[in-house]
């Protein structure tokens, strides 16, 4: 019921979607000039092989052997077939998982830290500044840049600052500083659109210092890839074929777009995105140019977006919390490939604790969303009597997240 794969079966190069799109997607503007922005406007935040690869039209890029090393300390991780929740819905449908949450921070995130401080590396930069939410990003950041010697400067958003201490402690443990954002406003708690456009200004302002982002740009969907490379071989070790479904939670896209861009070439599998449904991005955002921070100081994205100035209710999935969407993940909704759908947070936990009953561990809340489209789908299938072949990611463990836990355990969780 688990399949893993040796050291050596770890993908070599990175799958690039962009050849694969029906619809190429749309530059980024300037956004003061809104005219399309060039490798110059980027290179005082990002790193040229970076900003190289955002753009790439290749359909594989090799990945260096200095990140294969560090990713080989937790890849490939396990497939595993959640029969125990299958026997639990009588479903005949085949229900396998990716559990991205072996990694030292406990997510897929590290997938993209630790090529991003690479690269940063090899170009002579010398400190790293980013945003995070809940702590997930930032501690997958603070890891890479310790092991390739980099300094880390985290903004997190002040709530969480306050509210969850636990995340930034690891962060510290790693090295990285931290620091409530917004900086300069004590009394405002903050939002990951603040936090990031306090790390751009950080960046931007200093010589020796890169930005790093931890989703929804291209590059970070592309170093995820290995996400979906590993699932595919793994699911014919498995005795399939292809999967019937591809799902995955979507905040700003990365994990999602890690397991479902290598099946986007093959046209009969499903491909599904869960929000929740207080912060409903391809729902019911609208598709259109928008800035990636409240201060619009980012490029402006085509994308799903709630408008910049979006402020989502405070639910625990912290990482899906976001106005706007990956440019990527938005074309393939926009032309029909990829489907959307969003669930409220107390149906959210439903399916959270209905896997920690029976398949054992216990789900991050953004991994929750997930969960909650598979156990639907799944009912659907033993409706229909189909023995459908269902793939998602497990995209992180729940182990700093038992507030919220605890919350639902005494009625006290905001079912919206
Ligand atoms: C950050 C995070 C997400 C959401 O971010 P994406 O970029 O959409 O993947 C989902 N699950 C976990 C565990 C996360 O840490």
């Amino acid at each position: 019921m688990r399949w893993t794969l040796p050291s050596q079966s770890l993908p070599s190069a990175w799958f690039n979607v962009m050849p694969h799109l029906s619809e190429p997607v749309a530059p980024p503007l300037h956004p003061g000039t809104r005219e399309p922005i060039g490798p110059s406007d980027l290179t005082p935040l990002f790193p040229m092989a970076l900003i190289g690869q955002e753009v790439s039209a290749e359909p594989w890029i090799d990945i260096p052997g200095e990140v294969l090393d560090v990713l080989r300390l937790w890849r490939p991780t396990p497939l595993i077939r959640a029969e125990r929740l299958e026997r639990a819905l009588k479903t005949p449908a085949r229900i396998y998982y990716k559990d991205e949450s072996v990694s030292p921070a406990g997510s897929h995130k590290p997938n993209t830290a630790v090529p991003q401080a690479y690269y940063n590396k090899q170009e002579g930069v010398a400190r790293l500044t980013t945003e995070t939410g809940a702590g997930q990003w930032g501690s997958a950041l603070s890891f890479a840049a310790s092991l390739f010697d980099l300094e880390c400067k985290v903004y997190m958003v002040r709530a969480s600052y306050e509210q969850k201490p636990y995340r930034r402690i690891m962060m510290e443990v790693w090295g990285g500083s931290v620091v409530p954002s917004p900086v300069d406003e004590p009394d405002n708690p903050g939002s990951l659109g603040s936090a990031i456009s306090d790390a751009v200004r950080d960046a931007a302002g200093r010589e020796d210092s890169h930005y790093s982002l931890g989703s929804v740009l291209n590059h970070v969907l592309l170093h995820q890839t290995v996400i979906g490379l590993e699932a595919k071989e793994q699911l014919i070790a498995a005795g399939e074929e292809l999967p019937d479904i591809v799902i995955g939670s979507c905040g700003g896209g990365s994990n999602l777009g890690g397991i479902a861009l290598p099946f986007v070439p093959d046209a009969g599998v499903e491909l599904l995105a869960v929000e929740p449904s207080s912060c409903p991005t391809l729902t019911e955002g609208r598709f259109d140019y928008d800035f990636g921070d409240v201060a619009g100081l980012t490029p402006l994205l085509s994308m799903y977006t709630l408008g910049h100035e979006f402020i989502p209710p405070p639910i625990h999935a912290g990482g899906l919390r976001y106005h706007g969407d990956s440019p990527i993940i938005s074309s393939l909704v926009k032309t029909g490939r990829m489907q959307a759908t969003a669930y409220p947070q107390g149906k959210v936990f439903d399916a959270a604790i209905q896997f920690a009953r029976t398949e054992g561990t216990i789900p991050a809340p953004e991994t929750s969303h997930a969960i909650r489209a598979v156990i639907d789908e799944a009912l659907a299938a033993k409706e229909r009597g189909e023995e459908r072949v269902i793939l998602f990611n497990y995209s992180g463990h729940g182990l700093l997240d038992l507030g919220a836990y605890n919350d639902y355990l005494t009625g006290q969780l905001d079912q919206v």
